[in-house]
């Protein structure tokens, strides 16, 4: 088992396939991309497999998301997705995407064993997508989630970062638009995770001000807490449900007590928190020849160390060298 110092118990294992994207969403990374890892340096389809078949089988993990830079971009996602299917427990497989390229694939991923998605998105209006992700591809989107929702992958869930004056203003119609359709909507405080550093706690559109922006228009109760078990969300019956809207306070109301997840970069590290400085490498071990048991032991010490919490608060709190594109989202 994956067992933190603080009795914590790592199940939800995060792999980034690759830190390429093919938007450039301002609070993530720069207009301009960035310098990405070489190819040499990304972990092969088998690569990721073997270490995930580690996880699942040896360690734990009953929960497996694909995620990305933009986990779409790699041709073998299909492959990887099938072959984690294949493994006994069976983990629950989710991807995390922008949705572009989803119409087409939704319905191989569904049948290699996806089970749902979570997709991105920040506005509904071309003119701010443009200026929020510096690419022309709302259609795109919006023609992914629909894909999503045909080919079962349900619940299709929409992440939504608020930041201000660009599209704080869209969180009633992007609730609308969700509800109207069966997805469910979740919106994530800023976190500082932007490659260019950019990120201002006073210019973050915080969960209070979201909840306070929605219940202008919509009846929200807050749902059983006990059904948050440790998901990120904070979620609430919209105008006495079924529905429900989630908000990610990952800033203001931090939930790393309940934390159960684990990070696999696209390069091979273990990341045992967003936010952690330091990562353990166990691409090098794997491609000079470690046992199955010795990667296992590894990766069990890099989750030992896991810090109480994120310390976005701290006065000593250090962004991470890596972007949110890098690490995974
Ligand atoms: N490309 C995929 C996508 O767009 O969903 C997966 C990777 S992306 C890094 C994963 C999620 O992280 C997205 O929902 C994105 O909005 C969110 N994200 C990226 N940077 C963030 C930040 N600085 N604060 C909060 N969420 C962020």
């Amino acid at each position: 088992m994956l067992v933190d110092s603080f009795g914590r118990v790592a199940t939800d294992l995060r792999v980034s396939l690759t830190d390429r994207c093919n938007l450039r969403c301002s609070y993530c990374m720069p207009p301009e991309g960035l310098d990405w890892l070489p190819k040499p340096e990304l972990l092969t389809a088998d690569e990721v497999v073997r270490l995930v078949t580690i996880g699942v089988e040896r360690l734990g993990i009953t929960e497996v998301r694909y995620t990305g830079g933009e986990p779409l971009l790699r041709r073998d996602l299909v492959e990887i997705v099938a072959a984690t299917a294949a493994l006994r427990p069976r983990p629950q497989i989710s991807l995390t995407t922008n949705g572009i390229g989803l119409a087409r694939l939704a319905k191989p991923l569904a049948r290699a064993g996806l089970d749902r998605v979570n997709v991105s998105l920040d506005t509904l209006d071309r003119d701010v997508f443009v200026r929020l992700a510096h690419r022309d591809r709302l259609q795109d989107v919006l023609d992914g989630l629909a894909g999503a929702a045909a080919a079962g992958l349900l619940p299709v869930k929409v992440n939504t970062v608020l930041m201000r004056d660009v599209n704080e203003h869209e969180a009633v119609p992007l609730l609308r638009f969700c509800l109207e359709r069966g997805y469910e909507l979740r919106f994530i405080e800023q976190m500082p995770l932007d490659a260019q550093h950019g990120w201002r706690r006073d210019r973050m559109v915080t969960a209070d001000e979201i909840l306070g922006l929605l219940k202008d228009s919509f009846d929200l109760t807050e749902d059983d807490p006990r059904a948050r078990g440790s998901a990120p969300a904070e979620l609430f019956l919209v105008d006495g449900g079924p529905a429900r809207v989630g908000v990610i306070g990952s800033v203001t109301r931090p939930f790393c007590g309940a934390c159960d997840r684990v990070r696999l970069t696209a390069d091979g590290q273990v990341r045992n928190c967003l936010f952690a400085t330091d990562e353990s490498d166990l691409r090098s071990a794997l491609r000079s020849g470690a046992s199955d048991d010795d990667l296992a032991a590894r990766w069990v010490a890099a989750v030992r160390g896991k810090r109480a919490g994120h310390g976005i608060d701290d006065p000593s709190f250090l962004q991470p060298a890596r972007p949110m594109s890098a690490i995974g989202g």
